[in-house]
């Protein structure tokens, strides 16, 4: 067999002694301690190899706006009103420029699989989704793109809405979201959309429960349809910061809740902390869901990006190791184990979200990204940059690491 490229010293997973992987026409050929061959060769010098980051949750379209919109109040509500203010002069140039400066900060920080939110309405229309549909094709030689279309103005209260949803699914929109939230009749928004998805045959994916308030919640209602219409293992809710303000008991009958009803839980730590919590004037409560303890009681878990410089996020460099770290941060993570379980929720359960396999086997598209450290629990302890991946064999990015320059 004629070798392309082999990878040497390559770490496979934690503790694991490191070995070769040889690389022909975009595969993985073979994964051995010691491939005699003098093929051009990668030294991995013990790093981890892995397939990338995912990142489950964000949005390309409105992205990088910054300078035409401001969120005057800080909070949920002047977030989205700046972005509605500005949206009507969105159009398709403009959202694939933006998305295409996000698109390349994530390729260069090692994430290779990215499902991101569309907003649908009347007055957007199908820009934005003919923007992303193009980027998707476009970056395609470096990640893979999944399209979850959404209404953000709300669904019932929104005539033209479901219109122009329907027709982003039969445009090749991969799946259907929601936002309860902004809807003026939440519980007919969320049925409309079981019923949809269900229509469509496309997995659902819900932005929740994005206050302090556990007075009233959306989340019982999502998982009683889930269970009705059998989507267990097909749904997933968006920052459920309600759920950060629950005492233990209740807490643990919603993580019974999501592992019963097959829910996936992704929080976005950096908005999160950003938009809630702002009526409190002093001690305010941080406002991120505890995905860990959902984690730990076997609930598919992400901690994604969501926005990137707008107003739900004035920052953002698209790097989820950094993600993963601001929420063991925040969750006062600090033990090996429960830092492996963040790297996981940027990893392997993003992947096992968007129904992607993360194997790296023989017989698989040689796609790589090189983390320089030995473990899961370093890459986010120390927030390690990647420092290179490729996609079938073929490099997508590099990123040296500093070089010290002694006197
Ligand atoms: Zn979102």
């Amino acid at each position: 067999m004629t070798l392309d490229l082999i990878i040497r010293g390559a770490r496979l997973s934690d503790g694991a002694a490191p070995v070769d992987i040889g690389v022909a026409q975009g595969r993985i050929a073979t994964i051995t301690p010691n491939i005699a061959s003098d093929a051009p060769s990668l030294d991995a010098s013990g790093g981890m190899i892995f397939r990338g980051f995912a990142d489950s949750h964000l949005h390309l379209d409105k992205a990088c706006m910054l300078e035409r919109a401001v969120n005057r109040t800080g909070d949920l509500k002047g977030a989205l009103a700046a972005v509605t203010a500005a949206k009507k002069d969105f159009t398709t140039e403009d959202v694939y420029a933006r998305g295409a400066r996000v698109l390349e900060q994530a390729i260069g920080q090692g994430t290779t699989l990215i499902r991101t939110q569309v907003e649908i309405d009347p007055v957007i229309g199908l820009a934005g989704f003919e923007a992303v549909k193009q980027l998707k094709a476009d970056y395609a030689w470096a990640l893979d793109l999944q399209i979850c279309v959404f209404p953000q103005e709300g669904l019932l209260n929104y005539p033209g809405t479901e219109e122009l949803l329907r027709a982003a699914l039969e445009g090749g929109a991969d799946l259907l979201g929601g936002c309860p939230y902004t809807d003026t009749d939440p519980e007919g928004h969320i049925a409309l959309l079981f019923a949809m998805a269900r229509e469509f045959d496309v997995d659902l994916d819900f932005h929740l429960d994005f206050d302090l308030d556990t007075s009233w919640r959306h989340l019982d209602e999502v998982a009683r349809q889930t269970i009705a219409h059998g989507m267990q293992g097909r749904v997933a809710i968006g920052h459920v910061t309600k759920l950060s303000m629950l005492p233990p008991d209740a807490l643990e009958q919603s993580v019974a809740l999501l592992k019963g009803a097959g829910i996936a839980l992704t929080v976005l730590p950096a908005t999160d902390l950003f938009i809630t919590g702002r009526e409190h004037d002093h001690a305010v409560p941080r406002g991120v869901a505890p995905a860990h303890r959902f984690h730990a009681g076997g609930v598919c878990c992400t901690v994604a990006t969501n926005n990137v410089l707008n107003p739900f996020t004035p920052y953002g460099d698209c790097s989820l190791p950094r993600m993963a770290n601001l929420f063991a941060n925040v969750a006062q993570l600090g033990g090996p184990e429960e830092l492996a379980a963040c790297f996981a929720m940027v990893s392997s359960d993003p992947f096992r979200l968007l129904g992607v396999s993360d194997r790296i086997e023989v017989g698989v598209p040689a796609d790589l990204v090189l983390l320089p450290c030995e473990s899961r629990a370093a890459a986010v302890a120390e927030i390690r940059r990647p420092v290179w991946g490729m996609r079938a064999g073929r490099m997508t990015f590099e990123a040296p690491a500093p070089r010290i320059l002694r006197p």
